[in-house]
């Protein structure tokens, strides 16, 4: 159903961006790729998700901190496949600290990447999608999109902020058959947890081992990871006509953590 669209997927050369990028181009999607790592690994990574599902990617090294790069990779999408139907901003980082010994350094950063290059992002993206009369704006905001933690004042905040952004871009678009959603996990087994994971038992001195069961335990009730390759098949569904009237809502894909 998805076949011949084209994306942009933020963030994806590593983790659930990654595993987003493999499942839209499992079904037949064209993709910008994007994210930091080592060049000739992100250059594997995409001859192989062209070999592996027969579609066409392209890389933008893009910093999404920075607005003109943002507007750039999304202008790369339409030279490149004529269009941008799917746009996933999903780069993002994490820092934690108490909100007193937060460097501002970490503050800026989180928000120039994991909020105001979601704007950029929209920003840059919907002229496009508007104009076609069609276009899936997905965000990935988080659990911390929801509810608080200690620990992470600017990624709670970052996070917050994409969920209210994203209910104004499904307001603001509403009927013109672009929609605009947040997919918001709770813990994946990514890179950026497994520094979380490999803190905590560096401060706890235990095990990664304990330190991994002690995460799941304490926030999410199944006491298992989502997969990035669930955030994509749920992605892949927002795409869908049958998703056509879901817009501006927050999804959680947590285990049951926002149950509580
Ligand atoms: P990850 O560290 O594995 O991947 C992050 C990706 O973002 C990488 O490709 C990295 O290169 C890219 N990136 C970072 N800064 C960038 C920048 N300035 N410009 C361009 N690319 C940049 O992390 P992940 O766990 O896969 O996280 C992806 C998204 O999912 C983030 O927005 C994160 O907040 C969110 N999330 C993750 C979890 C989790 O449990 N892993 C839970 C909730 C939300």
């Amino acid at each position: 159903m998805l076949k011949g669209l084209s994306a942009v997927v933020t963030g994806s050369t590593s983790g659930i961006g990654l595993g987003i990028a493999h499942v839209l181009a499992s079904k037949g999607v064209n993709l910008v790729i994007n994210g930091f790592g080592d060049a000739a690994a992100i250059e594997a990574e995409r001859v192989n998700l062209e070999t592996k599902h027969g579609i066409k990617a392209v890389y933008s090294g893009a910093d999404i901190s920075k607005p003109d790069e943002v507007k750039a990779m999304v202008d790369l999408c339409v030279s490149s496949f004529g269009k941008i139907d799917i746009l996933v901003n999903n780069a993002g980082i994490q820092y934690t600290a108490n909100l007193e010994d937060f460097p501002a350094e970490k503050w800026n950063a989180i928000i120039a990447i994991n909020l105001s290059g979601v704007f950029w992002g929209m920003h840059a993206a919907l002229p496009y999608m508007k104009e076609k009369g069609f276009g899936r704006i997905i965000n990935i905001g988080s659990v911390h999109g929801l509810i608080g933690s200690t620990h992470k004042a600017a990624y709670v905040a970052a996070k917050h902020g994409v969920v209210g952004m994203s209910k104004v871009v499904a307001l603001e678009t509403a009927g013109t058959g672009v929609t605009c959603n947040t997919i918001c996990p709770g813990w994946v087994h990514t890179p950026l947890v497994q520094k979380q994971i490999e803190d905590n038992a560096a401060r706890d001195g235990i095990s990664v081992e304990q330190a991994t069961e002690n995460l799941l335990s304490e926030k999410q009730p199944s006491k298992q990871f989502a997969t990035p390759e669930q955030m994509g098949e749920l992605a892949a569904f927002l795409c869908t006509d049958a998703a056509a009237q879901m817009t501006g809502i927050a999804i959680p894909v947590d285990g049951g953590w926002t149950a509580q």
